[in-house]
């Protein structure tokens, strides 16, 4: 399909950025690399793109007063993959920035697009009008879902595509909009909603809102993290799994413990389970074994994707044992 005609505006300032969006069906373009071929393939229209490319507050990766660290929207996935501070005090972001797509897209992709970006579901993103496109019923249930969710789902099956998000979840991270009426700050545990909560949307923002920049607390003695994808195939692809650990040790005994799921969910899954299992345990062979099985205890494969079972308990069970040895 080619793209549809629109006009492309260029605001200078945040304040003509959002009044644009008011106009009927505008939509924020970042680096495009996801919009442009949603409107190519006609997952979406849009009569309006408002570039938000020369809102120079919207970059940067900088300190806060408290020690924690301010990021952009307008931070390049590869910035964000390359910059010292967030490699050394937040390695799961880092992480996480690394296995985005690829050298290319990582340097025109951005921190906000990632966050807001639609996800990969084939049918979603092909010419069927499912549920999410206003149509009435998930293709995904009854068809090819071997890359589907295996928790979280309900009237939809999409997975979560961002690799940056579940390490924002996992560090407490909080994301700033801004909207007609101000600023309001978001938690980034609550920033994706689930299809349960509503089907055409993945996040809390309104079409007239703009993510401007994500706040990292200041990181705390004890903890460790990390960030493991695992992929189809060796080139660029999305996460069939993932993981994102925030794990605070006193000793070698677990205090606190943030446990976040990529390619499991519709949204990045907070595994309780395993959180509450391994709080106040050693991270030995059996209780890591016993913590994978917790993560994958409510899980519900769907026809193809049972392999997703397998692969989640493995490889949770891996990164907790990698966790507990660094
Ligand atoms: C081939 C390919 C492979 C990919 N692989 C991966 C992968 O492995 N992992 C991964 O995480 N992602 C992947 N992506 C997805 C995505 O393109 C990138 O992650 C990128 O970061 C998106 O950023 P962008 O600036 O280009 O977003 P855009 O394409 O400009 O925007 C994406 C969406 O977010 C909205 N948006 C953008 N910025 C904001 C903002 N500040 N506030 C509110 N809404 C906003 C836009 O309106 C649009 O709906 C891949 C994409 C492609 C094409």
């Amino acid at each position: 399909m080619t793209l549809p005609n629109f006009t492309y505006v260029r605001p200078k300032s945040l304040a003509d950025a959002l009044g644009h969006l008011r106009s009927p069906k505008a939509v924020i373009y970042a680096g495009g690399t996801d919009l442009l071929g949603c409107l190519r393939d006609g997952v979406f229209g849009a009569e309006k793109l408002v570039s938000i490319g020369l809102l120079d507050k919207l970059r940067g990766i900088d300190r806060t007063p408290d020690g924690g660290v301010r990021i952009g929207a307008l931070t390049l996935i590869a910035e964000l993959a390359a910059s010292g501070l967030i490699r050394q005090s937040y390695p799961a972001l880092a992480r996480g920035a690394a296995e985005v797509a690829s050298p290319q897209l990582r340097n025109q992709g951005t921190l906000g697009g990632n966050l807001c970006q639609k996800p990969r579901c084939w049918y979603y993103r092909g010419e069927f009008i499912c549920l999410r496109k206003g149509g009435d019923k998930c293709y995904a249930y009854e068809g090819e879902n071997q890359y589907h969710c295996i928790l979280g789902g309900s009237v939809c099956y999409i997975t979560h595509p961002s690799d940056t998000a579940p390490a924002l979840v996992a560090y407490d991270a909080v994301i700033r909009v801004a909207g007609a009426k101000g600023f309001r700050e978001v938690p980034a545990e609550k920033f994706h909603i689930l299809p349960e909560e509503s089907v055409d949307k993945e996040t809390v923002l309104t079409p007239d809102e703009i993510v401007t920049e994500v706040f990292l607390p200041p990181p705390r003695p004890g903890w460790r993290s990390s960030y493991r994808k695992v992929r189809a195939r060796g080139s660029w692809d999305f996460a069939l799994a993932g993981v994102a650990l925030a794990l605070k040790f006193r000793s070698d005994v677990v205090d606190e413990a943030r446990v976040v799921l990529s390619g499991a969910a519709p949204i990045p899954w907070r595994s309780r389970e395993v959180e509450k299992f391994i709080t106040g345990k050693r991270l030995d062979g059996e209780i890591t074994a016993r913590a994978a099985e917790a993560a994958v205890k409510e899980a519900h494969p769907l026809k193809n994707n049972g392999y997703k079972v397998t692969l989640f308990r493995g490889m949770i069970e891996e990164e907790l044992l990698k966790i507990s040895k660094a």
